[in-house]
């Protein structure tokens, strides 16, 4: 039996099974470790470790180049280019490093359901803003 080694941390299972979904997609035999609990309680995901993603010892390099690749982007430019799309980027600058701008209402009633009644949910994305000279994009909706 390979032993498995984690290639990555998640607070959220949802984002644990979309690298998991990647690697696998990538050829690596990648699992989904220890979501139960954060599903049960989504608080406890920092204090219990949170979400791994697990792959065996001998496919952590190949893991790690895959999801590094994702992190530079590489995925999403092959959509763009797929799809016809310009990649993501600012307007002003051309930078390609974005930041989501979320609606500072729906962050305060987010804060408090996940306080009160322990559910949360990401608040709505509102708009962008390039890292590299400030300018802020709001979403088309
Ligand atoms: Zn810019």
């Amino acid at each position: 039996m390979p032993s498995l080694v984690a290639v990555e941390l998640h607070t959220s299972p949802w984002h644990a099974h979309i690298a998991c979904g990647l690697l696998v997609s990538e050829g690596v035999h990648a699992v989904v470790a220890n979501e139960h609990h954060v599903w049960a309680n989504w608080r406890l995901s920092q204090a219990l470790g949170g979400v791994r993603v697990l792959v065996p010892a001998a496919q952590l390099e190949q893991a790690a180049a895959v999801l590094r690749a994702r992190d530079c982007g590489a995925y999403g430019d092959a959509l763009c280019q797929a799809f016809g799309d310009a990649p993501p980027g600012c307007r002003s600058c051309g930078g390609r490093e974005l930041t989501y701008v979320r609606d500072p209402v729906a962050r305060s009633v987010a804060f408090v359901m996940t306080l009160v009644f322990g559910v949360s949910f990401a608040p709505a994305i509102i708009g962008t803003t390039c890292r590299a000279c400030g300018t802020r994009i709001r979403a088309a909706h």
